[in-house]
């Protein structure tokens, strides 16, 4: 994070804003506490989250690939409040090229530590590994619960946003797409 020192000194005033008393015993490293937050929870700003994806191995087996459930914490861009759930990530192998199975995991990971919109962080994901891998498809499906839906606005508790990105074989292969859906348990 850039100028820290003003960041800090930023929330302090927002805090005084709102009505509080910044020198009482609870808030006098609050805002210090707070920047920190950001930084960690924002640490990907910026970043290309396809370079994750960062070694490539070689197998026979062209089948799809199946990584479902994949948990993650994320920000909205609209209200700075967290989305959090689950991602599922398929893809097709091309020319036998795959990568590790925890790189889908830090794939998502990095790009859930930005501010954004669930729809843009799907087509994200998806996009990193048509870039890295270039294979014959990707199916990403993210399934999450927004606390700007939950605790303000309309309160809907439990509610969840399912958002998702097909390319490739999994546009025109019905049966590969239902095979997937059916491991997931859609
Ligand atoms: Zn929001």
């Amino acid at each position: 994070m850039k100028n820290k020192k003003e960041s800090i000194k930023l929330i302090e005033k927002l805090l005084i804003n709102i009505g509080e008393d910044v020198t009482r015993a609870g808030l006098v490293d609050t805002p210090k506490r707070c920047v920190n937050m950001y930084e960690e929870l924002l640490s990907q700003t910026g970043v290309d989250p396809k370079y994750e994806i960062n070694t490539f191995f070689e197998s026979e087996n062209e089948e799809a690939i199946l990584v479902k459930d994949i948990q993650f914490y994320s920000l909205c861009e609209h209200h700075m409040l967290p989305f959090y759930g689950v991602c599922h990530i398929a893809y097709v192998p091309s020319n036998k090229k795959i990568t590790g199975l925890s790189k889908l995991a830090r794939l998502v990971e990095s790009s859930s530590r930005r501010l954004q919109i669930q729809e843009d962080m799907t087509l994200m994901i998806a996009n990193a590994l048509e870039e890295q891998l270039s294979p014959k498809g990707v199916y990403v499906i993210i399934e999450a619960e927004h606390m700007c839906m939950a605790m303000r606005g309309i309160k809907k508790i439990g509610s969840k946003t399912v958002t998702s990105k097909k390319t490739g074989i999994f546009l025109e292969d019905k049966d590969l797409v239902k095979d997937i859906e059916y491991k997931i348990k859609l």
